[in-house]
């Protein structure tokens, strides 16, 4: 099986998806990668994740996720696109879709993000990964819930195969998430990867090597220690792809 994944930032496709691209060879495309103009002021993000230079602290993330890369026996390729922190406009990214559809027509499965935690970039990579397997040919997707955006209030119940707790219920949250996200449930088939324990370990040794961006996401060795349920599965959907031009691929 050869894959392909759509990564908006350094870190999503892997954080992930780790046990569908730990299966080695797979191709991970990440679209937001360019080093910010040098001078510019730290953004809020690098900031709270303890950076005093966004120049130096991109060039550390993509150090991260060569490390990260070859944990999972993939190959990184990095589309250079600026992102969200780093821009002033929208990006045109008819050269991302056409240099992604290139790398995507020669794999048997693609995985694109499902915008899961309302971040623009995601919503931005998945529309062009949309539009790249539809042009390489692809009748179908997978697309990956945002980790660890979509366990903000946990697993939902239907996912762990447990009743949730009285007073929270994470299946709501996930439900109006995939709404915000324009995502419809009725076309999604979910696929629900509950991880072994030697998973659990790649998993937490891939999450380590993105050293500057964990303890920000709340996945530190003292979060996952706390909550271990954090690493206990993996979800995706599988959507079959719309033909070109159908209004539902577009970028709301
Ligand atoms: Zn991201």
């Amino acid at each position: 099986m050869n894959i392909a994944a759509v990564s908006p930032h350094l870190d999503d496709a892997a954080l992930s998806a780790s046990v569908a691209l730990g299966v080695g060879g797979a191709t991970v495309v990440t679209v937001f990668t360019a080093l910010p103009a040098a001078g510019i002021p730290v953004s809020w993000w690098d900031r709270l994740t303890g950076a005093t230079d966004s120049l130096d602290r991109q060039r550390e993330r993509l150090a991260e996720d060569t490390v990260a890369m070859g944990l999972l026996s993939a190959t990184g390729v990095h589309l250079d696109e600026p992102e969200a922190l780093y821009r002033d406009d929208e990006p045109d990214l008819d050269g991302a879709v056409q240099r992604m559809t290139e790398l995507l027509a020669s794999a048997d499965e693609v995985w694109l993000p499902s915008a899961i935690g309302g971040h623009r970039d995601h919503l931005l990579a998945r529309q062009a990964g949309l539009r790249a397997a539809v042009a390489a040919g692809h009748s179908r997707v997978m697309l990956y819930a945002d980790f660890p955006y979509v366990i903000a209030y946990g697993w939902p119940s239907w996912v762990a195969g447990r009743p949730g707790g009285s007073y929270l219920d994470a299946a709501f949250w996930l439900a109006d998430q995939m709404a915000s996200a324009r995502l419809d449930p009725a076309a999604l088939t979910p696929v629900i990867t509950r991880l072994t324990a030697e998973q659990r370990a790649a998993k937490a040794e891939i999450i380590a090597a993105y050293r500057t961006q964990a303890p920000a996401l709340r996945l530190g060795p003292a979060d996952l220690a706390a909550d271990p349920s954090k690493l206990d599965y993996e979800l995706a959907w599988q959507m079959p792809l719309t033909p070109p031009g159908d209004p539902a691929a577009a970028v709301p």
